[in-house]
C-alpha cells in the first residue's frame, strides 16, 4: 500500500471574511487532493502563525489593514522565505502585481475574477517555480562553494566589463575582497603587465574558440596588485554565452605561477650554464654565436671567437687535487669575464677549455688587444686557499665571416689555431689561417692510423752506422724508425713522431723501438758479428715518463743485451726541461753502463753549463752545421768550436749527416772522433746492415 501524499498546507491571509469564505468553498468543491486550509485575518496573526507552523503555499491579499501592497509581500517573504507565495490584487492593479512578482511572489490572482482553474494553476505554478528556484539556488551555491574552494582564481564580468563575481583565490591574489571589487571595471582591478613591461588589456577569447586547457604560464605575464606588488601569473579568458549564443560576460581564470616560472627559469638556466663556473655552456654559446652572426650580418661588423685552453692545467689537478683545480677554473672564469664587455660572452666548454665570443669587432687588431688582455689576466697569480698558483693559456682566434659563417666552423677553426698557439710555445695567441686546417686534417688522419700501426706490424727499424774517423771501423748503429702506412706508403719520422708524442702513443712506440733495437744488437752479437753500440733515439715525452728507467732496464734484461752496448740519444731541450729529475734519471742509466749522447747538438738551448753537470758521453753535431762546411766553407766556426768544446770536456764528438768527401776531410783535419751520414751509408734494413758489419765501410 502506498502512503498518501501529505495534505497540502495552505495559508490564506485575508481580512475580508466574504472573500475568505468564497475561497474556502471553491477549494472544497474543486480541489481533488488532500489539503488543509488555514485563514489568518491580519498580517500580524499570519506572521505569528508562520513562525510556528510549516506551510506549503501562502495566498496573500494585498489589501490587509495592517500591511498593504508590496510591504505585505516583503513581510511574508521574510517570514517564510522558502514558501511559494501567490498574491491577490484588486482589478486593474497590474503595476502592483508586477511589483509583487519582483519582490518574490511566484504568481498573482485578480480578485473578483477568481475562477477555480486559474486558482489551481497559480498554486501549482507557485510550487513548481519555488522548487525550480530552490534548485537554481542550490546550483548557484554549489558553484560558489566550488569556486571558492579551488586554488585557481576566478573572476567574472558582465558585458560592460564590470566585475560580477570574485572567488576567494582571486580575492587573495588581487588583494581585494569580493565586496571591494564587485561592480568595478575589470581593468581597474586586474592589472596585467606583459613580458615587454607594457600593461595589457585582458582580451576575451572569440566566442567560437575554446579556452585553453592549461593556463598559459609561459607568456611572462605579471599581475600588478593594488599595493604595487607584481606576481607572475598565467591566465586565460573565456566568454559566457546564453542559450541563444549571446555573450553575457567573461570568466577570467588565473593562477600565481611564481613557483612554476621560477623552476622553469632555474631549469633553463642550468641547462644553459656550466655548473662549476656559472658561465654559459656550449649550448648557450652556440645560440649566442648564431645570434651575433645574424646581427652582424646586418651591421657589417665582425664577430670573433677566441678558443682558450689552459697550459698545464692537468698538472695542477693531478698534483693539488680536483677541488683546487675546480677553484682555479672558477678563478680563471672570473678573470676572463673581467676582460670583456657585457655584450660579449665568456663560456666554458668543459675541462680547462673556454670560449670567448666578441660580438662587435671593428678591427682584427682589437681582437689581438683583447687576446693579450686575456693572456695577462689569466697569467696573474691565483690565490687558491693557501696556494699561489700560476697558470697560462693559449688562444686560437677565428673571425666571422673570414674563417667561417657558422658557429661550428668558427669554433673548429679557433680550436685549430689554439693548438698552433700551444705548439708555438704557449701563453700566446694565434689567428686562424686556412693552411692550419689542412695540417689539422692531416694530423688527425695520421693519428688514427698511428693507433693501429703497432698491432698491424707497420713499423720497422733501419740502421745507420757511425764510423770511427781514425780507424774507419763501425762503432755503432743508430736505430731509425720506419713506418710504412698501408695507403700512404713510407711516412718519415718527422711527420709522425711529434703526433705520437702529443697523443700519448710515443710510449708504446718507443718501447717497441728499444726492444727491437736491443734484440737486433744481441742477435748480431750472437751471430759473431763485430760488436757495435746500439744507439736509440729517445723522445722528450718518453724520457719524462716516470717508468722510463725501469722500462729500459726491463728491456735490457729481457733481450740480454749488455747495458754498455746501448746508447740513448737525447736532445738538448729534453735535458733542459726539469734539471733535477733529469739529473737523477741520467745517473741511474749511466750507473748501469748505458751511454748517453746529445743529438742535434747546437740547435737547442744555447746554455752549455749542463754539459758539465750531466753525465754525458757524446755530442752529435747537428747536420746543419756539417752542411756549412761544403756550402759556406768560410763559415765553419761552429763545427770547429763544438769539436773544441767536446775535447775540453772529454766527450766524444760525432758529426751527423756527412754527405761529401769535403765534409769528411774537414772533420778529419779537426780531429772529429766519429761521423755518420749518407757518405758512408744511408739508414738500411737489418739484413744489409749485417752485411756492412761483416765487410766494413770504405773510408778513403
Ligand atoms: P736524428 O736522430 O738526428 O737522425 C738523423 C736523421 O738524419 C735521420 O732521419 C737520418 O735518416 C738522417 N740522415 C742521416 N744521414 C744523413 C745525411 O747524410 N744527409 C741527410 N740529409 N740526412 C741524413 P730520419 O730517419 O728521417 O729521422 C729523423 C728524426 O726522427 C731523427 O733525427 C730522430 O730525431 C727522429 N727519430 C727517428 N727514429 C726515431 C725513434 O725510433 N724514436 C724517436 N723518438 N725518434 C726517432
Ligand atoms: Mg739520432
Ligand atoms: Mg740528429
Amino acid at each position: 500500500m502506498t502512503a498518501e501524499p501529505p495534505a497540502m498546507r495552505i495559508v490564506l491571509i485575508e481580512d475580508n471574511l466574504g472573500d475568505a469564505r468564497l475561497m474556502r468553498e471553491m477549494f472544497r468543491e474543486s480541489l481533488n487532493f488532500a489539503y488543509q486550509l488555514t485563514q489568518q485575518g491580519s498580517m500580524a496573526k499570519a506572521l505569528r502563525f508562520l513562525a510556528g507552523n510549516p506551510v506549503d503555499v501562502i495566498l496573500l491579499d494585498l489589501g490587509l489593514p495592517d500591511a498593504g501592497g508590496i510591504e505585505a509581500v516583503r513581510m511574508a517573504r521574510a517570514a517564510a522565505p522558502n514558501v511559494p507565495l501567490v498574491v491577490m490584487t484588486g482589478r486593474d492593479d497590474d503595476a502592483l502585481a508586477a511589483q509583487a512578482l519582483h519582490a518574490g511572489a511566484q504568481d498573482y490572482l485578480i480578485k473578483g475574477q477568481l475562477d477555480l482553474r486559474a486558482m489551481l494553476r497559480a498554486i501549482r505554478y507557485a510550487i513548481e517555480r519555488k522548487s525550480m528556484e530552490d534548485t537554481l539556488f542550490l546550483e548557484k551555491e554549489r558553484a560558489q562553494v566550488t569556486l571558492n574552494s579551488i586554488a585557481d582564481a576566478v573572476i567574472s564580468t558582465n558585458t560592460s566589463g564590470a566585475i560580477t563575481f570574485v572567488n576567494h583565490a582571486a580575492g587573495r591574489l588581487i588583494g581585494l575582497s569580493a565586496g571591494q571589487s564587485i561592480g568595478r571595471p575589470l581593468r581597474e582591478v586586474l592589472r596585467i603587465r606583459d613580458a615587454d613591461g607594457a600593461e595589457t588589456a585582458i582580451k576575451p577569447r572569440p566566442a567560437a574558440s575554446k579556452p585553453d586547457p592549461k593556463l598559459d604560464a609561459t607568456a611572462n605575464s605579471m599581475l600588478i596588485r593594488d599595493d604595487g606588488q607584481a606576481i607572475p601569473i598565467g591566465y586565460n579568458v573565456s566568454s559566457i554565452q546564453d542559450r541563444g549564443g549571446k555573450t553575457t560576460g567573461e570568466v577570467i581564470v588565473f593562477r600565481d605561477v611564481s613557483l612554476t616560472r621560477a623552476i622553469t627559469q632555474q631549469m633553463t638556466h642550468s641547462a644553459q650554464h656550466d655548473f662549476l663556473t656559472g658561465l654559459p655552456n656550449r649550448m648557450l654559446l652556440n645560440d649566442r654565436i648564431t645570434q651575433a652572426i645574424a646581427l652582424e650580418a646586418r651591421n657589417l661588423r665582425n664577430v670573433a671567437m677566441l678558443c682558450l685552453d689552459l697550459d698545464g692545467f692537468k698538472h695542477v689537478n693531478d698534483s693539488l687535487g680536483h677541488p683546487i683545480g675546480d677553484k682555479l677554473l672558477q678563478s680563471v672564469a672570473r678573470r676572463l669575464e673581467g676582460c670583456v664587455r657585457g655584450s660579449d660572452t665568456v663560456s666554458r666548454q668543459g675541462g680547462d677549455e673556454f670560449v670567448v665570443l666578441l660580438s662587435e669587432v671593428a678591427h682584427a687588431e682589437d681582437v689581438a688587444i683583447t687576446a693579450k688582455r686575456l693572456l695577462e689576466a689569466v697569467a696573474h697569480t691565483h690565490l687558491i686557499e693557501e696556494h699561489e698558483l700560476h697558470i697560462t693559456t693559449s688562444i686560437g682566434i677565428s673571425i666571422y665571416p673570414d674563417d667561417g659563417t657558422e658557429a661550428e666552423t668558427l669554433l673548429k677553426n679557433a680550436d685549430t689555431a689554439m693548438y698552433q698557439a700551444k705548439e708555438g710555445g704557449r701563453q700566446t695567441y694565434r689567428f686562424f689561417e686556412p693552411a692550419m686546417n689542412l695540417r689539422a686534417v692531416e694530423r688527425q688522419s695520421i693519428e688514427e692510423s698511428l693507433r693501429r700501426a703497432l698491432e698491424r706490424g707497420e713499423f720497422a727499424l733501419h740502421y745507420q752506422p757511425k764510423i770511427d774517423l781514425l780507424t774507419g771501423a763501425i762503432t755503432s748503429a743508430e736505430a731509425l724508425l720506419r713506418w710504412t702506412h698501408p695507403v700512404r706508403g713510407p711516412v718519415p719520422p718527422v711527420d709522425f713522431i711529434a703526433i705520437a708524442e702529443n697523443c700519448g702513443l710515443i710510449a708504446p712506440i718507443g718501447q717497441w723501438v728499444l726492444r727491437e733495437a736491443c734484440r737486433q744488437a744481441q742477435c748480431w752479437a750472437a751471430a759473431g758479428l763485430p760488436l757495435v753500440t746500439m744507439a736509440v733515439n729517445i723522445s722528450g715525452k718518453e724520457f719524462q715518463n716516470d717508468n722510463f728507467v725501469d722500462d729500459v732496464f726491463a728491456i735490457l734484461k729481457e733481450t740480454g743485451l749488455d747495458p754498455r752496448s746501448l746508447e740513448l740519444e737525447l736532445t738538448e731541450s729534453v735535458l733542459m726541461k726539469s734539471a733535477a729529475s733529469t739529473q737523477a734519471t741520467l745517473r741511474a742509466l749511466r750507473d748501469q753502463g748505458i751511454r748517453l749522447a746529445i743529438d742535434d747538438f747546437g740547435t737547442g738551448y744555447s746554455s752549455l753549463s749542463y754539459l758539465t753537470t750531466f753525465p754525458i758521453d757524446t755530442l752529435k753535431i747537428d747536420q746543419s752545421f756539417v752542411r756549412q762546411i761544403s756550402l759556406i766553407p768560410a763559415e765553419t766556426t761552429i763545427v770547429t768550436a763544438v769539436i773544441g768544446i767536446a775535447r775540453n770536456l772529454n766527450l766524444r764528438v760525432v758529426a751527423e749527416g756527412v754527405e761529401t768527401a769535403e765534409e769528411l776531410e774537414f772533420l778529419q783535419t779537426k780531429e772529429c772522433d766519429e761521423a755518420q751520414g749518407y757518405y758512408f751509408s744511408r739508414p738500411i734494413p737489418p739484413g744489409q746492415f749485417a752485411h756492412l758489419l761483416h765487410n766494413g765501410v770504405t773510408v778513403q
